[in-house]
């Protein structure tokens, strides 16, 4: 049962030839594919799985490869295949998941680039982003604020 289409363009403990063995050189490789997010904030929905009892969705600051992962993987040994699709702020990732709960991969996360509020630093996904004059980014709230001050 096949359900990408495309091949992952990172995967981690399924012994294949052609894979990094290397944990760091992994996380390097991940650090550029992500790179493009200068924000470095996060927007991650997990399909099958109890995030951390956050209703399955998850805000977060990733520097890089390495903290993305921390943030997204339970902390167990798992074996992931992740899969980047999209350019910029259209970048998808997606990681699907193995590990003894989970032993099909039927976890999937997805995270999206996201950025924060410039006035109260929530971090929102594409969908709940304002944008004022400047281009900055703001939030539902203080979206209004901005209006009344005009
Ligand atoms: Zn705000």
């Amino acid at each position: 049962m096949k359900t990408r289409v495309k091949e992952p363009v990172l995967s981690w403990g399924f012994d294949d030839a052609d894979e990094s063995e290397d944990w760091e050189m992994l996380c390097d490789e991940l650090s550029g594919l992500i790179s493009f997010n200068e924000d470095k904030t996060w927007y991650g929905t997990v399909s099958n799985f109890g995030w951390r009892n956050q209703d399955g969705e998850a805000r977060f600051n990733a520097e890089n490869g390495q903290e993305l992962l921390r943030h997204i993987l339970p902390e167990t040994d798992c074996c992931f295949k992740i899969y980047i699709e999209g350019t910029e702020d259209d970048t998808v990732i997606n990681i699907q998941n193995y590990h003894h709960d989970s032993p099909v991969g039927n976890e999937w996360y997805e995270v999206l680039p996201a950025k924060a509020c410039i006035y109260c630093g929530d971090i929102l996904k594409k969908e709940e982003q304002h944008k004022d004059k400047e281009g900055n980014i703001l939030c539902e709230y203080h979206k209004d604020e901005t209006m009344a001050e005009a």
